[in-house]
């Protein structure tokens, strides 16, 4: 049996490796060479894995298909899968990366396995119609006609590239009968419209964010923040960016309250403060912040709370203490969008996972297509979690594609 896989990213590079053990495979790559986005991942060191995969670490519409791919069996595959291939892993805070300390080595462990399963790879052939025919799915660039038995598709997202050409693999998957569930920027910055941001642009700082819709609690994660000149970034804000992008594009408002102070466990930040102040209380408040808070921060927050910087903190009113003390523990920021698909990690949505086989990536509407990676309406939060998924989803598609049981 011959199976096309389209995608030679690192769910399609697994997909077709497991494939190849009782197939001939083809793996059709757009790019003059496969795995590319493999190399810019964990800024160049390649987080592929974790060892907390609890699935509270992913988001999709419906949970099912992580939860089946998610088994103790298939974690523990994919761990001897790269061990196997050759990578030793550095693991940091559960993050797994090569420890050769680059990505480089992902790439060419996966390539070398491709090599020797000899999986036939057609670099530079985008893939532009697959049309299914007489149980042969017959695909096309608009030149050549491969035809095949089967087919995995793993054709990405729209993160990372400038172009829309990701978005065939989606026309494809529509056109075959599959609801797309709305692709949008995930593991992404988030814009606001504050004056402010000139001021604060470049400091990072601890912080928690908690996200809000409309006035209810959503979600909280905590981590180094990155202030910009467009709103906040950094891993913290990209690990609720989804859920604020999907939130925002229902219509409702979002917000993000910063805590700034998250060293700080009491409940009662103006005592502290009123202590601090015990010896140092007659400094001007720009000063009296300096040391738990970044100056240029310090100076916007005084001036959101319409609190004069050459104050004392002797000086402020009950009230002005307790709105100073709310803003360094609850600053609240209005979410308007996030960053375009070109600077988002990952993409939430896509194939809609209730149209999949679990326990196999097979279409539930054509028999012998199947799905691999981020195409499909599974994301993950940063830590080796979209990796994952892409090589879970891979290995299982690939294993599959072959059973003669079918
Ligand atoms: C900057 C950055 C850093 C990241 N860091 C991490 C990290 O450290 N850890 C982590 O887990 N995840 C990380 N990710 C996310 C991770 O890279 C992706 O989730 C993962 O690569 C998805 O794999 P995929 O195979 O599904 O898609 P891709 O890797 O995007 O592969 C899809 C492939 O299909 C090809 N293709 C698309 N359309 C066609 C077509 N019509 N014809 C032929 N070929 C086609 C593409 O050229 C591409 O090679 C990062 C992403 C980015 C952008």
């Amino acid at each position: 049996m011959t199976v096309a896989v389209i995608g030679g990213g690192a769910a399609g590079l697994v997909a077709a490796i497991y494939a190849s053990k009782n197939n001939k495979v083809i793996l059709i790559e757009k790019n003059e060479q496969c795995a590319k986005k493999i190399l810019v991942t964990g800024n160049g060191k390649c987080n592929y894995w974790n060892t907390d995969q609890n699935i509270s670490h992913y988001h999709s519409r419906n949970m099912d298909l992580i939860e089946s791919l998610n088994t103790e069996n298939n974690r523990q595959e994919i761990l001897s899968f790269f061990e196997k291939i050759g990578i030793v892993p550095l693991i940091k805070n559960g993050y797994y990366y090569p420890y050769s300390g680059t990505a480089t080595s992902i790439k060419t462990a996966l390539m070398l396995e491709v090599k020797k399963q000899n999986i036939e790879i057609k670099n530079n052939y985008f893939v532009k119609d697959i049309k299914k025919e007489n149980d042969q799915f017959i695909i096309s660039d608009g030149n050549e006609i491969i035809s095949v038995d089967k087919v995995i598709l793993a054709t990405g997202s729209l993160a990372y590239y400038k172009d829309d050409s990701a978005n065939i693999g989606y026309n494809i998957a529509k056109k075959f009968g599959h609801e797309i569930v709305k692709i949008l920027p995930s593991l992404v910055q988030l814009q606001g419209n504050e004056k402010y941001f000139k001021d604060w642009m470049g400091i990072r700082c601890n912080s928690i964010v908690n996200l809000y819709q409309d006035n209810d609690y959503i979600k909280s994660e905590e981590g180094e923040i990155l202030l910009t000149d467009y709103g906040i970034s950094g891993i913290c804000v990209f690990n609720i960016s989804g859920i604020a992008a999907r939130l925002l594009d229902d219509g409702h408002d979002v917000f993000v309250n910063i805590n700034f102070v998250p060293w700080y466990k009491g409940n009662n930040f103006v005592n502290w403060l009123d202590e601090r102040s015990t010896y140092i209380g007659e400094r001007k408040l720009d000063e009296f912040l300096e040391g738990f808070l970044n100056y240029k921060l310090a100076h916007v927050i005084l001036k959101v709370s319409n609190i004069d910087k050459n104050k004392s903190w002797n000086e402020l009113s009950l009230s002005e203490k307790n709105m100073l003390a709310n803003n360094f523990i609850n600053f609240s920021l209005k979410i308007t969008g996030t960053n375009s698909f070109d600077k988002a990690q990952v993409c939430s949505g896509g194939v809609n996972t209730l149209e999949i086989n679990k326990d196999t990536m097979e279409s539930l509407i054509v028999p012998g297509l199947y799905f691999a990676g981020e195409i499909i309406d599974v994301d993950g939060d940063c830590g080796g979690y979209n990796l994952g998924f892409a090589f879970l989803s891979g290995m299982t598609a690939g294993i599959n594609v072959g059973d003669l049981r079918d």
